[in-house]
């Protein structure tokens, strides 16, 4: 049965002032799951006002770091509770699968906010000396004000976590707008957030269109900082609209990320690494594994045991305990991906595994992991973000040339090498330009290590003190230690007493 949601805003259930709403589906059966409000720029508008009010106020950034703290790990504690709930809404409505919601998204969730809750009591500056000579300089750290946080469809609650908990420790108010596709695990959470006693505004949640809603985060004066995780190209646009006012601007965009084998590599290591990294959340991942570049010496071998596991992906309702990938989260994205599949064909490459519609689902926008080979670097496939399970894989010669190859991609998010002989391992990994690079691994990620881009993958840092820091403001207080009316520099400036 469909569910009837509202924003919550201002610590209030409401409705788009327009009363217009949206339906969100299951991508798996493509049945209405729920109707939720198409927020208007009104609605934002009357969101930045409660975040306003709130962060003015004092009553969240005026807290003891300890009592912020100490409400974020009740909000923890309460999303840890409910996660059983959060999980399947989030898999519902995504198409993920419930083991990955539950064992990843969800335990990530809870340790990101306890992270953060932690983070609270360490907001402080680096020093505080006579720099001068003359007066103490005093260094702080404050918060920035009102955030705004543009979220995308791919790990709607996880992501949104990663604005959410840096943004609130430090003592900023937040308004979040979820992706259209999948709002409805952060209209959940908002029931959590009243419930921890978060005061009214500290936490906005409004839905509705990107060109709008985001728009307006982006382009308000009242909000300080605007987050986005998404496509570059949305990025290059939000970053436009916020030259308005030189609003602060963190952007998580879109990768392209390479998998470089050496020769020495283990095959069995790469093809898990290779298939688990690549089709994780049905290859809708920003760090996904995206292009295998093996040595020629282990290339076949690599092809037929990536592709063996690749057949062996068990497909079909994410529900299911036994399902290792669900359907993609929309039919628009599975014709993108299939489009891709196509354009390489044309280019050149052979489809080794899938690439077609699984026949046993009926319904739901399922598509077979597929392992594209006889790629290159100049085909689109090998350039361009597919977002989907497609991994292209293709040989080199010489090192050298795979590194190359590696880093001719605009995006700069994630990368991996994979050999026996750790010092060429780290000697790769030194010299491939993305902001995280693993050896003999890919895509372990938890709270205390840095996630962000390169070049078009954007700039600022998610997880990590380093995130905390964004969402902080660095302020200098200067007391003269003089008490002189004439300063030993004043002359410089005027002659006389
Ligand atoms: P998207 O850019 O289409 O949407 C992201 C968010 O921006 C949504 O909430 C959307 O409504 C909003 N939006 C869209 N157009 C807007 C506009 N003109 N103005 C303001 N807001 C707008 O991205 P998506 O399709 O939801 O997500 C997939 C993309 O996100 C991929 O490119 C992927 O690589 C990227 N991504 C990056 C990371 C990372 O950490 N770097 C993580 C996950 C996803």
């Amino acid at each position: 049965m469909s569910k009837s949601y509202k924003m919550y805003v201002g610590g209030k259930w409401v409705d788009s002032e327009s009363g217009e709403t949206f339906g969100v589906v299951n991508p798996a059966t493509e049945r209405l799951l729920g109707n939720v409000p198409k927020g208007t720029r009104d609605d934002v508008g009357a969101a930045v006002d409660a975040a306003r009010a709130a962060f003015d106020s004092g009553v969240w950034s005026g807290k003891t770091p300890a009592d912020r703290s100490q409400l974020l790990w009740k909000l923890a504690d309460l999303v840890e509770e409910n996660a059983g709930h959060l999980a399947e809404v989030e898999s519902k409505n995504v198409g993920k699968t419930i083991k990955y919601s539950r064992e990843s998204d969800l335990p990530f969730i809870v340790d990101n906010l306890r992270f953060f809750a932690g983070c609270a009591r360490t907001l402080e500056g680096r020093s505080a000396a006579e720099y001068s000579g003359l007066g103490t300089s005093i260094i702080r750290r404050e918060p920035l004000g009102v955030v705004g946080a543009i979220i995308p469809w791919n790990y709607p609650l996880y992501i949104a976590m990663w604005k959410i908990a840096p943004a609130l420790a430090a003592g900023n108010t937040i308004v979040v707008k979820p992706a259209s596709l999948t709002p409805l695990s952060l209209l959940e959470f908002s029931k959590l957030v009243e419930a921890s006693g978060l005061p009214a505004g500290v936490f906005n949640v409004v839905t509705g269109p990107g060109e709008t809603i985001g728009a307006e985060l982006a382009t308000s004066k009242k909000v300080d900082m605007v987050a986005l995780t998404g496509d570059t190209a949305t990025g290059r646009k939000i970053m436009q609209m916020a030259s308005s006012n030189v609003k602060r601007v963190h952007l998580e965009l879109g990768g392209k990320a390479p998998l470089v084998v050496l020769s020495d590599a283990d095959v069995e290591t790469v093809a898990q690494g290779a298939v688990v990294g690549g089709f994780w959340n049905t290859g809708q991942d920003c760090t996904a594994v995206t292009r295998v570049i093996a040595h020629e010496k282990i290339y076949e071998k690599l092809i037929k045991r990536m592709s063996e596991k690749a057949r062996n992906f068990r497909i079909g309702d994410p529900l299911d305990e036994a399902t290792d990938m669900g359907p993609l989260v929309s039919e628009t994205q599975r014709e993108r991906v299939e489009g891709f599949i196509r354009v390489g064909e044309e280019e050149g490459a052979k489809i080794a595994a899938g690439g077609r519609r699984p026949r046993s689902m009926k319904k739901g926008f399922f598509l077979e992991p597929t392992i594209l080979r006889d790629t290159s670097q100049e085909m689109r496939v090998c350039r361009e973000e597919i977002f989907g399970p497609v991994i292209c894989v293709y040989g080199y010669g010489s090192l050298d040339e795979a590194i190359e190859d590696a880093n001719a991609v605009d995006y700069g998010l994630a990368a991996s090498v994979y050999g026996r002989d750790v010092v060429s391992c780290m000697k790769v990994a030194n010299e491939l330009d993305f902001g995280t690079v693993w050896i003999n691994e890919h895509g372990v990620l938890v709270s205390e290590m840095p996630h962000g881009g390169f070049k078009q993958s954007g700039f600022g840092k998610d997880l990590s003190l380093y995130s905390f820091e964004e969402y902080t403001r660095v302020k200098h207080i200067y007391l003269d230690l003089t008490g002189k009316a004439v300063r030993p520099w004043h002359h410089t400036v005027y002659h006389g007493d």
